[in-house]
């Protein structure tokens, strides 16, 4: 039975870490090298993590600047770098529904607003669908969160064998998610907040919330993420316990977690 093999390349919320990135997961299975979300930071990190141009598939969960910025300077490595760093075959991009256009007016706020269709193979997805690179399953499902088309991801390998990785995303409170989430193997959730936001439609959880939402999903193995240097970790690790009735990890860059 192969895993799948999961890197923190980034782990911060909007505002990234003392030398942090933004979201950020590198994913291998077997042959399949992906990332999952590619915000600010997540480049360099990346770089330093292995070769990018072995990079096969890139999956943006939505189109908020800390989970798909980088894409800027990783479409100008696919272009310009110098000599032998380029690929042979395209770099599949899947990014939510609209995320196309957004991308466009980001790029085109300086230049061709093509760039980044030009450096990937660009497609988009619609939440509930079922994406396959290479030998990794991924299920989308919308979450709800301050943009729309917001997606958790769920990562797998039918064809290996091993289990079940459900990356929330960015999300307030659902049950959706719990469902979604029902029995997997790693839930990484976020856990961005110190306090609910008292005003407005809810967007983010804290890290109490990310614990039950973790335990309502009879989730194998909880990891909070998307959480800033600037909350007290041993508070994020305790309020996550508390909530999820067990042992919870706190994402770190470099973290690798296998299911
Ligand atoms: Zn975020
Ligand atoms: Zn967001």
């Amino acid at each position: 039975m192969r895993r799948v093999r999961v890197t923190v390349l980034g782990k911060s919320p909007a505002f990234a870490d003392a030398g942090g990135a933004c979201s950020g997961y590198l994913v291998q299975e077997g042959a399949s090298t992906m990332l999952m979300d590619v915000g600010n930071g997540v480049f360099g990190k990346l770089r330093a993590a292995v070769d990018y141009t072995t990079i096969d598939a890139v999956v943006v969960s939505h189109m908020h600047a800390d989970h798909c910025l980088d894409l800027v300077p990783f479409a100008y490595a696919l272009t310009y770098a110098p000599d032998g760093r380029a690929r042979e075959e395209p770099v599949r991009l899947m990014v939510p529904a609209r995320g196309r256009d957004q991308l466009r007016r980001i790029v085109g706020a300086w230049g061709g607003e093509d760039l980044i269709e030009k450096a990937f193979e660009l497609e988009e997805y619609d939440s509930g669908a079922v994406l396959d690179a290479g030998d990794v399953r991924i299920r989308t499902h919308d979450v709800p969160h301050f943009l729309p088309h917001t997606n958790a991801l769920e990562l797998s390998a039918p064809r290996s064998g091993g289990g079940r990785l459900t990356y929330g995303a960015d999300h307030g409170p659902t049950e959706g998610l719990v469902e979604f989430a029902q029995d997997t193997d790693l839930l990484m959730v976020e856990a961005t907040l110190k306090a609910p936001e008292e005003h407005g439609p809810r967007g983010h959880i804290t890290a109490r919330e990310a614990g039950e939402h973790g335990r309502r999903a009879g989730a194998r193995r909880l990891v909070v993420t998307h959480v800033s240097d600037l909350i007290d970790r041993d508070w994020v690790r305790a309020e996550a316990e508390a909530g999820f009735g067990g042992p919870v990890t706190v994402a770190a860059e470099g973290d690798v977690y296998e299911v």
